[in-house]
């Protein structure tokens, strides 16, 4: 089946062994038939924002293709998110894994549920400096560069590059 949709997931964890869960999040995005993932960006580890009072966070962004729609695309991702042992809902709160769908392809969707490019990817540096690394000639809203975004970036010193890749067999072809 052709996967004819480009994306782009956000991971973070700050819970218990924070860089297996990323990688068992990816492992499980891999085993779905129609989903492939195409790139995964180095490991970050950042300073919580927003709820300060918590664990530092691993994140990371991988590129996907998709033949799946957007909202079972999503009903997908809160599967793995299940899965890696996320409980309860706790907005911006400790989390073994958080799964944010960030863009897909130039689709602007508005429902309830799920909103792409998600709301508060431009604003984050844990978010844009990953990407960058995985798209580095991405253009955003209305064809500005994603380095104009970093740039603008308040909170880039709470972002520091942890690892390269993953280490773990099975990762070497994600590798940039
Ligand atoms: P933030 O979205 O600011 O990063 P969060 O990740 O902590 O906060 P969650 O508690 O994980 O927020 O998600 C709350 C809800 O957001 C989910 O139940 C989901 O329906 C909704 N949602 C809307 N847009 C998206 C998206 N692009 N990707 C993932 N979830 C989304
Ligand atoms: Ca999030
Ligand atoms: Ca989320």
């Amino acid at each position: 089946m052709t996967k004819e949709t480009i994306g782009y997931l956000a991971l973070g964890s700050n819970q218990g062994d924070r860089e297996s869960h990323l990688e068992n999040a990816i492992v499980k995005l891999e085993e779905e038939t129609d989903i492939s993932i195409v790139k995964a960006s180095s490991i970050y580890e950042t300073d919580p924002v927003g709820v300060t009072d918590q664990p530092a966070f691993l994140n990371m962004v991988v590129k996907f293709e998709t033949s799946l729609d957007p909202v079972k695309l999503l009903k997908v991702t809160q599967k793995v998110e299940q899965m890696g042992g996320r409980v309860g809902k706790g907005t911006w709160g400790p989390r073994t894994i958080d799964l944010d769908i960030l863009l897909l392809n130039d689709e602007n969707i508005q429902l309830e549920t799920l909103q792409v490019p998600h709301p508060r990817m431009l604003e984050r540096g844990f978010v844009l400096l990953p990407l960058k690394e995985v798209e580095p000639h991405l253009r955003l809203n209305a064809g500005r560069s994603i380095d104009e975004y970093i740039n603008q970036l308040t909170d880039k010193e709470g972002v520091r590059k942890w690892k390269s890749s993953f280490g773990g067999e099975g990762f070497a072809r994600f590798e940039s």
